[in-house]
Parts: C-alpha cells; sequence; structure tokens
C-alpha cells in the first residue's frame, strides 16, 4: 500500500483520534509505513559489525571439524576400562590443539590431550588430568567414567549444511565470530540507514558561543546523535535551525533529499505545529499525534518526499524517551531487521510511591538495581520533568506505568524497560 493510501486508511479509521494516540497503536501506524532500504554491500567481515545481514549464511564445514577435547587430560578406548576399580593404560603419545596424534588408538593404551586437541582415532573418551595418576609413561584411571565424556563431538557447534543466520540478522560480536569459524571473509549487508536531524528553536545556541539571556544549549542534536550512532545509521547532522518558516522549510527539503530518514526536535508542540503542519502538507504526509503518554506527548510522522520523517519533542527528556519509544524500533526496520527485538521489559518492586493520574502511559526514569532474594528493584531518579536531562542520565531503565494505572505505592510490582547498554 503506498504511504498516501495507508494515511488516508489511518486518518478514516473510525477511532483514530490524533489528540489521543495510545502509543500501541501509533507504534503499529508506524509499523505500517515502514519500507527498509534494500541496496546490498559487499563487506570485510569486520565491517559487517552492526550491519544487517542482507543474505543467509550457510556453512559448508562442520564446527568443531573434529571430534575434540574439552578438558587437559587422556584420551582413551572405554571398552579398555573396568567397571569399578582402576585400570593402568599406557601413554602412547600426544595429542594438543592444532598438533593431533597420527595413529589409531590400541588397546590399552591412551594419549596424553590438551583442550581442543583431536580425539585419536579409537580413541572415544577423554579422563581430566586432575583425576589420574601418572607414573612414567602408565596412566591409573579412576573407576566410574562414562563413555563420551569431555568430547565435543564434530558439528556439535554448527553442521555441515546448516543456515547459520537468516537475512535480516543484526550482526553483533557474537555474529562476527561464528561467520569467522565458518571462515567466511566477505559478507553482504544492507547499506546503511541515513539519517539526517536538525533541532528547531530560536533560543538554541550551538556549543561554542555563549548564551544569551534566554537561550539554552541545543543538547537534542547530541543525545540524538548518540543514539543513531549506536544503532549504526549513517548521520547527516544539521544544525540548528531557527524558527523561521523559509528556512525550516529549506531544512526539511534539504534533509529529505539526503536522507533516508529525517528527525526533528523540538517544533511540533501545539501553537509551533500550525506553521510546520502548513510547511509540511506542502511538501510531503505527515500526521500530528498527541500520543497518550508522558513524557513525549507531540509526536509527528510520515513522509517527506520518500524520506520517512520523526518530528520528536523539543523538551530533552521528550526526544530521548520518544526516540526510545518509536524511532529506535522502526529504525531497525528500515535498517533491514524485520522483526527487532523490543527492549526488554521485567517486573522489579518499586521501592519509592508514584504519583499518577489515569489516562497515560508513563516512563519514568527508574535505577534498576539488584534487592533481596533475587527480586529486582527499582526506584524513580528524581525530578521527572521533561525538560530535566540529569533524570535520564541517572537511569538505567524506564518505568512504565501503563494507561489505566493511578496513584503507585512503595512496594508495587512494576514493569520496567532495559535501557543499559542496549541502544
Ligand atoms: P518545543 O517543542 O520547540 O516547544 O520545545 C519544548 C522545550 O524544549 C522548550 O523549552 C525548548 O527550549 C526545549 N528544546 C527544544 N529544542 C531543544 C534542543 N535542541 N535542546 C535542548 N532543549 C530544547
Ligand atoms: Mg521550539
Amino acid at each position: 500500500m503506498t504511504i498516501a493510501r495507508t494515511l488516508a486508511a489511518v486518518a478514516s479509521d473510525s477511532d483514530y483520534d490524533p489528540n489521543s494516540m495510545p502509543v500501541a497503536r501509533a507504534h503499529a501506524y508506524i509499523r505500517a509505513f515502514l519500507s527498509p532500504v534494500t541496496t546490498v554491500e559487499r563487506v570485510q567481515v569486520r565491517s559487517a559489525l552492526g550491519r544487517v545481514l542482507a543474505q543467509d549464511i550457510t556453512s559448508d564445514i562442520d564446527v568443531p571439524g573434529q571430534d575434540n577435547s574439552a578438558m587437559d587430560g587422556y584420551a582413551m578406548r572405554f571398552a579398555d576400562l573396568k567397571a569399578d576399580g582402576e585400570t593402568g593404560l599406557r601413554v602412547v603419545g600426544s595429542s594438543f590443539a592444532g598438533k593431533p596424534y597420527e595413529g589409531t588408538l590400541a588397546a590399552g593404551q591412551a594419549v596424553r590431550i590438551m583442550t581442543g586437541g583431536v580425539v585419536p582415532r579409537a580413541a572415544d573418551t577423554v579422563v581430566m588430568q586432575e583425576r589420574v595418576r601418572v607414573s612414567g609413561d602408565e596412566v591409573t584411571i579412576p573407576g566410574g567414567q562414562q563413555k563420551g565424556q569431555n568430547v565435543r563431538a564434530a558439528g556439535c557447534d554448527i553442521r555441515n549444511g546448516q543456515v547459520v543466520f537468516r537475512r535480516g540478522q543484526m550482526v553483533r560480536p557474537a555474529e562476527l565470530g561464528m561467520i569467522a569459524s565458518l571462515g567466511i571473509g566477505e559478507v553482504s549487508v544492507y547499506r546503511r540507514l541515513r539519517v539526517a536531524f536538525f533541532s528547531t528553536g530560536d533560543e538554541l545556541v550551538q556549543i561554542g558561543r555563549p548564551l544569551g539571556p534566554g537561550q539554552i544549549y541545543d543538547s537534542n542534536r547530541y543525545t540524538i546523535y548518540g543514539m543513531l550512532a549506536r544503532l549504526g545509521a549513517e548521520i547527516i547532522d544539521m544544525g540548528v535551525v531557527r524558527d523561521d518558516p523559509a528556512a525550516i522549510e529549506q531544512a526539511f527539503c534539504e534533509a529529505a533529499r539526503a536522507a533516508d530518514v529525517v528527525i526533528t526536535s523540538g517544533g511540533v508542540s501545539v501553537g509551533d505545529a500550525d506553521y510546520v503542519k502548513q510547511i509540511l502538507s506542502r511538501l510531503g504526509e505527515v500526521l500530528f499525534w498527541k500520543i497518550a503518554m508522558k513524557p513525549g506527548r507531540p509526536l509527528a510522522y510520515g513522509r517527506i518526499g520518500s524520506a520517512h520523517f520523526f518530528g520528536l519533542p523539543g523538551n530533552p527528556v521528550s526526544a530521548m524517551v520518544t526516540f526510545y519509544q518509536f524511532v529506535r524500533e522502526a529504525l531497525l526496520v528500515l535498517m533491514g531487521v524485520p522483526e527487532p527485538a523490543p527492549l526488554p521489559i521485567l517486573k522489579a518492586q518499586c521501592t519509592t510511591a508514584i504519583k499518577k493520574a489515569p489516562g497515560r502511559t508513563e516512563f519514568q526514569r527508574g535505577i534498576l538495581s539488584p534487592g533481596d532474594a533475587g527480586q529486582w528493584t527499582v526506584r524513580v531518579t528524581g525530578d521527572q520533568g521533561s525538560a530535566v536531562l540529569s533524570s535520564m542520565s541517572q537511569a538505567n531503565c524506564f518505568i512504565i506505568l501503563p494507561d489505566d494505572q493511578g496513584n503507585t505505592p512503595a512496594g508495587a510490582t512494576v514493569d520496567v524497560q532495559l535501557l543499559e547498554g542496549l541502544i
């Protein structure tokens, strides 16, 4: 469906209310409009870190290639061992990692073996060195061993012919290692998503210039930069744009030409929105929502030319909360990950009482820490004002209080969304 028809369908939806948009519905609408990048690049395996695979990866080897030892010890034939009581075996050689024992084990023989050493032909069991006695070239094995113990079977990690990763897999350090373990040096990934962003506001001052009366430094461009960089986007920073219709229109046009995604902060709340709305309705198709959430109420979403557009609120905490709740997942889809894993949510006991009126989903900034008896506890970071960026910096999670919830007493169980190191 084209964006125009999808937007028309949304706008005519009987319970579509732009002035009170539940978080989950905004998610679903945005999701319906996203079309991922399709251009593919071949890159060296290390350069695939943080990129999305554009191909399935199939192994043409077994990993490990041969049965090998999980321990330092002795390899032997299980059939040689007495069921109970000790067995003496003659040590006839060694198998070290990368230097296998070339022969076949005969009855009554054992081989000194190190972790990763290939298990010699005819041997099937490894006894760890701490369990044996050695005297000259004889090793004494206690009773009670299990057949096959301490042997890592060929192909136990990956089998020849196995599809190891599907297209759409994000490459993280573990995937880099897996791809390397298959001997694959180059992979196909989707090109990086190009994201242009700018801040709007006459009060904003760039770092390096003195603050005049009523002015503040532009911090959103730094938080947004950081969040985009963590996602591996190609970043086009367009600076601060004045609250001036001509300047804003020009910035939108430039950004939409240069990027797959345009992100702005500020200028979409009531009042400002009127002229931004007019500009955007000329340049593209944009929906202005008041999301039933706190903080982060105003959010604009749509298309400018072929670029996706997210208009985030100006307040620094609101901009981050809406980025985490809406933009992060959308960007992952656009990068080629079909079903991005949501940020993990777990239950924790909240040690502070929280005041809340029913009607909106609240995202309070929280500090999650281990409590007694394996339970997690969480407390709010203090002043929850949407301009108080230190509440974000101190937090490692959001405490999510659903729409219908009212005041929450201390000790209540709450949902906590983890942020630490995730984005
Ligand atoms: P707005 O959405 O433009 O009405 O802005 C809401 C609040 O966020 C105002 O107090 C702005 O000064 C503040 N704000 C807007 N943009 C930024 C920014 N880039 N950095 C820091 N604060 C901002
Ligand atoms: Mg503004």
